[in-house]
């Protein structure tokens, strides 16, 4: 098959184990930076031109698009869908799983277990939206943010007021959760390849830090999961529609509750902590799925 990278850097561990396993299984892989690429959208036979030259015959493109290149990114992936081209991610699958918020009203939808969560702007009634998930100690964390920054632990009640005010004034978005003591300062990394998990991880917070983020010093092992954990995160996965994610649990007193889905998982932390060939099982899933070249209408 010949499959296309989107990756704006060459050299980062996912995108270079995405091509060697593809290398290794005899594809044509190339890694194109999709913020350089342009489209032609109004021909009848849709384009997207890499280098001066059309991008044409892909079979498949792994999506690998940057939190803030979801516009662009997902609008070259869509070009890709109106030439017929697989994806392991579809664009819409990928632009519904980056807005946090949608994300959980979606999961909360389809009745999986979800930290209590509140979502404000600007209200006047800070200690009703406090009482809203139970009252101190509780998670207060802005929506735009990632790696663990901007999430804060309120331990009490004034704590809580002092920090909604100050993001307030940031007029920024806000989600305050429930928060889950008893995680003891680990989640749970589930990745999933259409419709199974192939690989989990936990990943526990430095000494004294409530967050796990390995960016803030956590460490990864491999987990076994249970089967309640492993259907959480299939069922989350399904309901956002992607086909490959990483879907980060919290081991709560009412069984697993998920925080967040993400649709370009980092392949690092996770091969690393499991030894598991994910990138391997990413294209094994691809040469399975994706019909050659084939014109598709499921993408309008
Ligand atoms: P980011 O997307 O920036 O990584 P997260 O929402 O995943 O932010 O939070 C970072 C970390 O903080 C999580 O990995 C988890 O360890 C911890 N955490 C987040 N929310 C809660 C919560 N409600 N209860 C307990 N721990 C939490
Ligand atoms: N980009 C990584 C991922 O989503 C984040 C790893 C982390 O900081 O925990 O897989």
């Amino acid at each position: 098959m010949k499959i296309a990278i989107l990756s704006q850097d060459a050299s980062l561990y996912s995108t270079k184990r995405l091509k060697e396993a593809a290398t290794e299984r005899e594809h044509e892989v190339r890694v194109i930076n999709y913020l350089r690429c342009y489209m032609n959208i109004t021909s009848h036979k849709p384009t997207v031109v890499y280098q001066g030259n059309p991008l044409e015959e892909y079979d498949a493109v792994i999506p690998r698009i940057g939190a803030s290149r979801t516009f662009y990114g997902t609008a070259v992936v869509r070009q890709f869908e109106l030439m017929g081209v697989f994806s392991a991610n579809e664009s819409q699958a990928i632009s519904r799983s980056r807005d946090k918020l949608r994300c959980l009203q979606i999961l909360a939808r389809e009745g999986i277990g979800l930290p209590v969560t509140g979502f404000a702007h600007a209200t006047q009634d800070i200690d009703g939206l406090i009482e809203t998930v139970g009252g101190a100690p509780l998670v207060i964390k802005l929506l735009e943010g990632t790696q663990g920054i901007g999430v804060v632990l309120a331990e009490t009640h004034q704590a809580a007021k002092s920090v909604i005010e100050a993001f307030r004034g940031l007029d920024a978005n806000i989600l305050v959760q429930e928060f889950i003591k008893e995680a003891k300062g680990a989640d749970i990394r589930c990745f999933v390849i259409g419709g199974k998990v192939v690989a989990s991880m936990k990943r526990q917070g430095a000494e004294g830090e409530f967050r796990s983020n390995l960016h803030r010093g956590g460490k990864a092992e491999k987990i076994k999961l249970t089967p309640e954990e492993r259907s959480t995160a299939v069922r989350s996965v399904k309901a956002m529609g992607l086909r490959v994610a990483g879907v980060d649990l919290l081991r709560s007193n009412h069984g697993p509750v998920v925080m967040e889905i993400n649709s370009s998982p980092g392949l690092e932390g996770i091969e690393t902590a499991t030894g598991v060939d994910v990138a391997g099982k990413i294209i094994d899933f691809i040469e399975k799925n994706a019909v050659p070249n084939k014109l598709s209408d499921r993408i309008r």
